[in-house]
This record gives structure tokens, C-alpha cells and sequence, in this order.
């Protein structure tokens, strides 16, 4: 079966542009493809080095909201890149040949690094630059196939086949395969405020959100600004809850609030309301899953749960590894 490799930051417990974003492919993945899913915990010390105490703790919160979510664990590998040290070898040896100028046009560089500056966060450290580099040696180590991504990050996937041409040319025509980025459909989940959904934004709605919070975040979500009242008409696709909508409503619901909205027919609320009984009813499933997950996993540490499927990667990392010493003749 072909590989595909994904793995995520442990920056905490998941919300639902995670889920829609990323792990909901993930589970349909793992039935077609041989998956690799791990915990990118040394990604999160590219932009948060300071402060190292939540991550094991997150990981292992973000490990079972992906088993609550449907991800399996007999039938995916999940593993944490920081208990596999051939991932920080291969990322040494890739940086040797990677010219910095690659690095330095990624656009999200720049963008990142130019957004986080605003905060008063100094970017300027290496292993940010050289984080396309530490995420191409996770996806060749396992001769990955595809690596599921949204477009923006196409650059980097660009960036990854590059650097298996170069690292071919000079040390061996068939050491890598050149990874294919795998296009997920991931619908547009903005935040209650209609920016981007993040923790920092304060504007997320959280798979372990209260169900009473959620309705609260619901009701006051911004709309579409040119319905200030409800005899103005609106325009349901300038609209967040809409975006909402198109996950979560069944069509005929969906051609009811557009003419609804479009003839100011219907109040914000009564939309909100046939929005929030979908919404509630897939957190109430995802969390009475996790209760059950987090139960039979109460008593063991993350390492203790992935412990078959890290070994799994740790061996199938340490025999590419081998290869790739023999290549450089080491
Ligand atoms: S009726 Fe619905 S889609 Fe239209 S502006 Fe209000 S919340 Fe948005």
C-alpha cells in the first residue's frame, strides 16, 4: 500500500477547524493508504522554544482527541517525532545540502515570521528557517507517498521533492521517492469572530467545549454586517455561520436559510438555531467518545499507549537510515 505521512503540533486539545480541517481526512485515509501519523513536537519548538512545559501534556490530549475523532490506532501508526531520533539525523544531513536561500522564499517564512513580530515574537532562530527541511526528512524517512496538505502549503511539499532531487543526484538516483502533496477538501470553519479560528484568537469552538458555552459562542457568532436588523436582507456566502452551515445543515435546510437570509425572511437566531442542534449534536457524540477513550487510557502515559505503533516507526525509520548512512558511506 502506498504511504502517506501527516502529523500535527501538540499545541493542545483539538477544535473543530482541526477536525474538518485535517483529522476527518485522516480517518478516511488510514482505510485506503499505509498512514503514518505522528506528534510534531519538536515543530512546536520552531516558534515556541521558551516554554517547553505543556507539550507533553498536550500531546497526549491531541493523541486522544485524534482516537476519540476515529483515527485508529490498529490500523494507523502514531508515534512522537521527538522518540525517533532518526528524524533529527536525516534532518542534519538534509540540512547540508539545502542552500538557505530555498528557505528564506517559502512564503510562509516571511509571513509567519512577519505576523508573529506584531506580537513581539523574534523569529529569527534557525530552526525555524530550517523547518521545511526538519518536515521533508519526517516524510521521506517513510518513503511517504503523499503528504495530505492544504494549498498553502504546497510551497513546502515543492521544497521536499527538491531536496530528494538533490540529495539524489548526490548520493544515489533512488534513495528517495519525491513525495506528492495529497489535496484534502477542507471546508472553511472561521471562527465565531469570522477570523481565522485559533487559540490566540480566543475564537474557537473546541471538540470539549461545554455544550452550554457552545450555544452561547453560537447565538452571539458575527453574521453577515448588512443584517443589522432582521427586515435587511443578507448574503449568506459573506456570512461565518453559513460556512458552518455547509458542514453541518442537510441541503434543505441549507436552500431554506438562503432564501430565508437573501428575503429576510428568517432572524439570525432561528438560523443559529438549526446550526447549533447539528452542532450539538456532533460534539455531545465526539465527546461521549473521548470520555471512553480517556478511561481505558487513564493510567498510561502517552509513550505507554503508542508504545507498538513507535516502534513500529522506529524500525522502519532505523532500517531507511541505514540505507542512507550506506549511501554516504558512513
Ligand atoms: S440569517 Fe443566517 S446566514 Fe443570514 S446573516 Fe443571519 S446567520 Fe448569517
Amino acid at each position: 500500500m502506498d504511504i502517506v505521512v501527516s502529523g500535527m503540533r501538540p499545541t493542545g486539545r483539538l477544535h473543530i477547524g482541526h477536525y474538518f480541517g485535517a483529522i476527518r481526512n485522516w480517518v478516511k485515509l488510514q482505510e485506503q493508504y499505509d498512514c503514518y501519523f505522528f506528534v510534531a513536537d519538536w515543530h512546536a519548538l520552531t516558534t515556541h522554544f521558551e516554554d517547553t512545559s505543556h507539550i507533553k501534556e498536550n500531546s497526549r490530549e491531541m493523541v486522544l482527541d485524534w482516537l476519540a475523532s476515529g483515527i485508529n490506532i490498529d490500523k494507523a501508526v502514531i508515534f512522537i517525532q521527538s522518540l525517533n531520533p532518526y528524524h533529527s539525523e536525516l534532518f542534519l544531513l538534509l540540512s547540508m545540502i539545502t542552500p538557505i536561500s530555498w528557505l528564506e522564499r517559502c512564503p510562509t517564512y516571511k509571513e509567519i515570521k512577519q505576523e508573529m513580530s506584531k506580537d513581539g515574537k523574534d523569529l529569527s532562530n534557525y530552526g525555524f528557517l530550517g523547518y521545511p527541511v526538519l518536515m521533508t526528512s519526517d516524510i521521506i524517512l517513510y518513503d511517504a507517498k503523499y503528504v495530505p496538505v492544504g494549498i498553502d502549503q504546497l510551497p513546502h511539499i515543492e521544497l521536499s521533492r527538491e531536496l530528494v532531487r538533490r540529495f539524489n543526484f548526490y548520493f544515489g538516483e533512488d534513495l528517495f521517492f519525491e513525495p506528492e502533496a495529497y489535496i484534502t477538501e477542507s471546508p472553511k470553519i472561521p471562527g465565531i469572530d469570522g477570523r481565522k479560528m485559533s487559540k490566540s484568537y480566543n475564537n474557537a469552538i473546541w471538540l470539549h467545549d461545554d455544550l452550554k458555552d457552545v450555544e452561547k459562542k453560537i447565538l452571539t457568532m458575527m453574521t453577515d454586517t448588512n443584517r443589522k436588523r432582521r427586515v435587511d436582507p443578507g448574503d449568506p456566502e459573506k456570512c461565518p455561520v453559513f460556512d458552518y452551515h455547509k458542514i453541518f445543515s442537510i441541503e434543505e435546510e441549507k436552500r431554506f436559510i438562503i432564501e430565508g437570509c437573501t428575503g429576510a425572511k428568517i432572524g439570525c437566531i432561528d438560523c443559529k438555531r438549526i446550526l447549533l442542534s447539528h452542532l450539538i449534536d456532533f460534539l455531545s457524540s465526539f465527546q461521549e467518545k473521548r470520555v471512553l477513550i480517556t478511561d481505558s487510557y487513564r493510567d498510561k502515559d502517552l509513550y505507554e499507549i503508542l508504545e507498538n505503533a513507535q516502534n513500529k516507526a522506529l524500525n522502519k525509520a532505523k532500517s531507511k537510515m541505514k540505507k542512507i548512512r550506506e549511501a554516504l558511506k558512513f
